[in-house]
């Protein structure tokens, strides 16, 4: 995955340098994190800043675990931190 600089940095900007799943602070993190697409490119996603979010290393494994396993189309792992909580399980 190729992402220009700009659009990287305006992800990072706008997830107030958190991630946009859990809300993990990338500050104090020893790993990068990961510019993530919700929708995967694999899926047609687009390399756009509405599809993109920041995520740390543990969201974006579960991601990528879950979205290459058995729901395909239900990628739509939600930036949802600031909103709801129910994230949790
Ligand atoms: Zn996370």
């Amino acid at each position: 995955m190729s992402l220009p600089d700009s659009l990287r940095w305006q992800v990072i900007e706008r997830a107030g340098n958190r991630c946009e799943y859990c809300g993990l602070s990338q500050e104090g993190q020893e790993a990068v994190f990961h510019v993530d697409h919700i929708h995967p490119v694999k899926l047609a996603g687009q390399t756009e800043l509405e599809n993109l979010a920041l995520a740390c290393v543990s969201c974006s494994l579960r991601k990528g675990a879950r979205v290459s396993a058995e729901d395909p189309a239900g990628g739509d792992f939600v930036r949802g931190w600031r909103g709801s909580q129910e994230s949790a399980r």
